[in-house]
Parts: C-alpha cells; structure tokens; sequence
C-alpha cells in the first residue's frame, strides 16, 4: 500500500500575490519584503553551487503568534513556506523557492531566560549561537553545540539541522542538548513538546522528531536546552603525519583506547596549505595530514588525556608533535580551523560534502576518498570532525566550468557509495535538503522513507511546509 503523501506545491504568481495582500491586512506592523533586489538576498544558503529559487516575499515575524498568522495565512492560499534562519546551511535547506514565502526568524533573537537553578536556557530562534555560548558564559554555564559557523548560525538553523560541530565526540549534536521546542504547524497551531524536565517520557518524543527535520515538519519559535557548568581552558595537540591513512589509524586507536578529547579534527594537506597561506600559522606543509585533538578536562587530567593521544598518534608514525603554548595559542589554531572552508573558497567554488562513518571505520574511509578524489582528477580538499567518523571532501572548481560541476557530482556520488558500504551516511550533521535527496531512500531503505512520508503527511497535508526538502 502506498503511504500517504503530501502534496507538492506549485505556488503561483497569482495565490502569492494574493498571500501577501492578506498578511499585509492582517499583520500591518509585519516586516515583509517584497521589493526583488531584497528577496535575492534569500535566494541562497551557503550551497552557492546549486541553482534556487527567487521567493515571492520574505517575513520577518517577532513573535510566535505573527508567525502562527502566516502559516494559516499560507495555509489558506495554498503557498508554499521556507522556514529560515541565518542561511549558513550546507545542504539547500533554507534556500528560496519560486513564489514561496520565505520566513526568517533572525529578528526573533532573544535570550528569553538563563534559568540557572535547572541548569537551561530558554531561546528565541534567531540567536546566532556565538550570541547565545557569551550570554550563558557570563554567568559561568556552556552551551556546547559548536558548528564552525557558530558566529553566524542561528540556534533555528542549529535545531532545524541538528548541527554538530567540533566538540561532539564529548557533548554530542544540537539534539543531545535540547529539552523542549515550541512549534508552529502549517495549520498554524502552536505546540510544546517539553520544557524543563531532564526526564519527561510521556507519549513520543516529538521533540526529537523536529530537531533536524530542516523546516518541513513545523517551525521552531522557542526552544529550551540543556546548560551544563563551564569547562576549563583547552590545550591542545597538533600531529602530523605523512600519509591520511595514518591519520586515520591514530584517530581509530584513540577512540579503542576511550579517549574522548573535547576535540578531534583532521585537515588533510590541500587544506593545511590553504589555511596556512591565509593565516601563516607556520603549520607543517609538507605533512599529507594534520590532527588538531583538544582536552577541556580539569587540572591535571587534561595534559594525561593529551599525552594519551600523542601516544596514539606517534605508534600511528606521526612525523611530528607539537603543543600549543597557552590557551590563547590553542583559541588561535581552533579559529584557524573553523576558517578551513573560508580558505578554500579563496580558490575558487567550493562544493561540501559531508560523510560519516563508524569511527573504526576512518581509516578506509580517508583511503577511499583519497583514491576516488585521484581516480577521476578532481581538484579535492578534506577535512572534518574525525573524532566523529565525519568527513567534509571539498571538490573546488571554476564557476563556469560545467564539466568540472558535474565532474563533482559524480565523484561525490562514489563518495556516498564508499562510505555506504562502509555501513556510513550521506550526510552526518548538514541534513539532505535538496542536495542529497535522491540517497535517502538508498541509504534509509523505502519503508523508512515511507514511514517520514507518513509523519510528514500527518503534520503537513498540503504540503506546504520547505517542499521538495528531505523527501
Ligand atoms: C563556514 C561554515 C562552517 C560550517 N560548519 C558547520 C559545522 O561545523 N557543523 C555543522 O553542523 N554545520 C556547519 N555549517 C553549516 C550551517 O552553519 C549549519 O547547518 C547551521 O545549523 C545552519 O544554521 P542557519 O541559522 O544558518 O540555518 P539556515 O541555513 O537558515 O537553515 C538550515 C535549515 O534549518 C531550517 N530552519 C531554520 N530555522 C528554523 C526554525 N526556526 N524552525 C524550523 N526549521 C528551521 C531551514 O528550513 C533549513 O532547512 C557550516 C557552514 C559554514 C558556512
């Protein structure tokens, strides 16, 4: 039998039209764009490789109540609704769709209470997540979702993606720190599916059905997440080795041997040049691959859990070690390595992917890539969250150049193939979108698929809600 399925939309020129004469009625204060040089600006995220569509206008709610009035509003004339935040995704997500109505939560940006007596915070989406880790520092607590965008992502994009970052193999993705979330359905009902409570099992957990559902099942407006007490300051460990392959065996060896390093990040040599000719941090260039491990254990603990890693990686035949001097050293080559993909973008179009795989399985990971990336003469750079299993290879090309564009696509393809077979994922923390449609039923299986038609059926008949995301 086949599964229910929502409706794709097509809005056209005359229901958006009259979409936004209704919300200019019935919201008058609404910040809406309509002029067209102003809704290009929500044309695009971050995939500028991949065409999108112009929307019809952009909303700018402040409240929740302003945005439960433009779903039922675009519920009744049937138009289509991209739920956005800052548009730093990786995957299409919140890019604009012909005619549709772009809502941007960037002006619901507040920090509605640090409640530190249950140890959480209560936010609007549209706090950058930089904005949300300073206020909550201020009183001595840690938010530790920690994408490398984190001075331009909202914590809306964060939930809507279940962003990770480069502290996961510790504190885990966005979902891990998430109590409760207050949504808007496309009907236009608000809902909570928790709130304080670190333990709360009644009826299914919706709120871990929202998180990563990249804007099609509802539209966060409130969220309460988990705190915990501030760590200490890091120290870090830099290893270099002469092959990616070794890298990867000394990453496999750290996580057999239960070192769990707040951080574990590889960047392989195209990405060392890159980074260093941007920043002349003196990195070793002629390495085929860097580490970068960091320790936020107290005292002691911390300088034991680095020496066990460097242990680990010299038996991998590191060539060299190196230490960072003082924390302000370590904040330093952590903010160089959030700059990776700002570095290669100085080269030209920049394509990300995103593979995972089991964590024993990096080294043949690291192998495959490498060998595909070779095979078939495609200028690549990898780096990425190892300690996670999760691999970003960066394809770089001409804009211009088709051929080289749908080179990328299909090396890209035998990526996702490799990493599948290792039992992996197409993507580990940027969420399909629209750029890995077509390997969800591959990797998931139909009757997976089908059960996420079901669920989005049920939440959003007509199908209004970000279509042609995900499924
Ligand atoms: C330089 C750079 C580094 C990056 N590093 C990382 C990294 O280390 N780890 C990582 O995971 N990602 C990373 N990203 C990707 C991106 O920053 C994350 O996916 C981030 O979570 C997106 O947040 P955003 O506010 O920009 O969301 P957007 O791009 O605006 O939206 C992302 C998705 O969430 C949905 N959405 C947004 N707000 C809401 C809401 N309120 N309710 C429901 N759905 C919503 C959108 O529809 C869309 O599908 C990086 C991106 C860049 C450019």
């Amino acid at each position: 039998m086949q599964p229910p399925q929502a409706q794709v939309l097509d809005p056209g020129p005359i229901s958006t039209a009259a979409l936004i004469n209704a919300i200019r009625n019935e919201l008058p204060h609404l910040k809406l764009l309509t002029d067209e040089l102003d809704r290009e600006a929500y044309r695009l995220d971050e995939t500028a490789y991949l065409t999108a569509g112009l929307p019809g206008a952009v909303a700018l709610p402040t409240t929740t109540a302003e945005v439960a009035a433009l779903m039922r509003l675009a519920t009744s004339h049937g138009v289509a609704v991209v739920p956005r935040g800052a548009g730093t995704g990786l995957s299409g997500g919140a890019a604009g769709i012909d005619g549709a109505l772009t809502i941007a939560l960037t002006r619901m940006d507040r920090v509605v209470e640090i409640d530190r007596a249950n140890l959480c915070v209560v936010v609007q989406p549209g706090v950058i997540n930089a904005t949300l880790k300073a206020a909550v520092a201020a009183e001595g607590l840690f938010y530790p979702p920690d994408p490398a965008s984190y001075e331009s992502c909202s914590i809306g994009g964060n939930l809507g993606t279940n962003a990770g970052g480069l502290c996961c193999v510790k504190y885990g993705q966005t979902r891990d720190w998430v109590l409760g979330l207050e949504v808007v359905l496309a009907d236009g009902r608000a809902i909570r599916t928790g709130g304080k409570n670190v333990k709360d099992t009644a009826g299914y957990s919706l709120t871990h059905l929202f998180v990563g559902s990249q804007g099609t099942l509802g539209i966060i407006t409130e969220a309460t997440l988990r705190l915990r007490p501030q760590p200490g300051p890091r120290s870090t460990l830099l290893a270099f080795f002469a092959s990616v392959e070794a890298a990867g065996e000394a990453v496999a060896a750290m996580t057999a041997a239960g070192i769990e390093p707040v951080t574990l990040e590889l960047m392989d040599q195209a990405t060392i040049l890159a980074v260093d000719d941007w920043h002349h941090l003196g990195l070793d260039r002629t390495a085929a691959a860097m580490l970068m491990v960091e320790s936020d254990a107290p005292g002691s603990a911390a300088t034991d859990e680095l020496d066990r890693a460097e242990r680990a990686c010299a038996d991998a035949g590191a060539t060299s070690l190196a230490r960072a001097a003082n924390a302000a050293e370590a904040d330093w080559l952590r903010e160089a390595r959030r700059s990776a993909l700002r570095a290669l973008e100085r080269q030209g179009m920049v394509r990300m992917e995103d593979v995972g795989v089991p964590r024993a399985a990096v080294p043949q990971l690291l192998r495959a890539i490498e060998r595909i990336t070779k095979a078939n003469g495609v200028r690549a750079a990898t780096f990425g969250h190892v300690g996670d299993g999760n691999l970003h290879p960066n394809f770089i090309f001409d804009r211009d150049d088709e051929a080289a564009a749908a080179l990328t696509e299909r090396v890209r393809d035998e990526i996702f193939r490799a990493a599948l077979e290792l039992g992996g994922t197409v993507t580990a923390e940027h969420g399909i979108g629209v750029a890995r449609r077509a390997w969800l039923p591959i990797q998931r299986g139909e009757d997976a698929v089908a059960v996420m038609r079901s669920i989005k059926a049920a939440l959003d008949p007509q199908g209004i809600l970000n279509p042609g995301r995900v499924l």
